[in-house]
């Protein structure tokens, strides 16, 4: 009994000095958060180095729309239930794309939106879910885990310390079409309601409204959003659901849409 005490203590010392590192839930992960937010930077400035792939809207002659972009993303992030808030660098960014309709999260909380999903909402509050869906991706490390899952963690950790060049690359190429699980996607979606409830700036279905308009529109979008198990009907009555549980606003501001509508034509000139 002694011993196996002993094993217990000793375990959770290793947990709290530096070999295995344990998240804010308690779990012992081997990729630490440390480790999320170098392999996100690492792989935010293969992107970088990718302009046709990733032709990322420039900042200095976009002041207005990131402006109103990283406006939307602190907003959500002043949420008390983002794990993350204050330790992730985040940082958001526009892929101009008018074509693509997705957006994306790396490991340690750095976001994609594409043009192409900003022109097809109609409201800010549709673009504030599906942030905050990918605040949660990176935030709840889905991202994380699903590349540990396909690649292994000492792959991984090999990447960081710049083992292995090629593929940093082709986990840049992928992220964008990263399939999550079923579970995952469905806590992105409450995640997104928690945040908007939290921070009450947006309609807290705004996820919903996304999900909406595509089931509306029969649009293609990428398998970010496609591949998920939860169809997307499914998803607007699993979004509605969590904000009636939660009491939350679900009613879209007028002048919302207009400030949306100021922010595509900064994106359109
Ligand atoms: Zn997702």
């Amino acid at each position: 009994m002694k011993k196996f005490n002993a094993f217990i203590l000793s375990f959770l010392i290793t947990c709290m000095v530096v070999t295995v590192s344990c998240d804010k839930n308690g779990d012992i992960v081997l990729f630490s958060i440390n480790n999320d937010i170098s392999l996100g930077q690492q792989v935010a400035a293969e992107i970088e180095s990718m302009p046709e792939q990733f032709p990322i809207l420039d900042r200095s002659s976009n002041i207005e729309a990131y402006t109103y972009l990283e406006g939307m993303m602190n907003s959500i992030l002043a949420s008390s239930s983002v794990t993350y808030r204050t330790e992730f660098p985040w940082k958001v960014n526009i892929i101009d794309d008018p074509e693509t309709l997705n957006a994306f999260a790396t490991p340690g909380g750095q976001i994609y939106v594409y043009t192409g999903l900003i022109f097809f909402l109609d409201t800010e509050d549709h673009l504030a879910g599906v942030m905050g869906h990918e605040i949660a991706h990176a935030d709840q490390r889905h991202s994380s885990k699903q590349l540990q899952r396909q690649y292994g963690v000492s792959v991984l950790l090999s990447i960081i310390t710049g083992g292995d060049p090629g593929l940093l690359t082709q986990i840049a190429s992928s992220l964008g079409t990263l399939k999550f699980s079923r579970d995952a996607e469905a806590e992105a979606d409450d995640f997104s309601v928690l945040y908007l409830a939290d921070v009450n700036d947006y309609a807290c279905n705004g996820a919903a409204g996304f999900f909406q308009k595509l089931l509306d529109s029969n649009a293609q979008t990428q398998p970010e959003f496609l591949s998920t198990h939860p169809s997307p009907d499914n998803r607007v009555a699993d979004i509605n659901a969590k904000a009636t549980e939660e009491g939350c606003d679900t009613t879209m501001g007028a002048d919302a849409v207009s400030d949306y509508d100021e922010f595509k034509a900064a994106l359109s000139n």
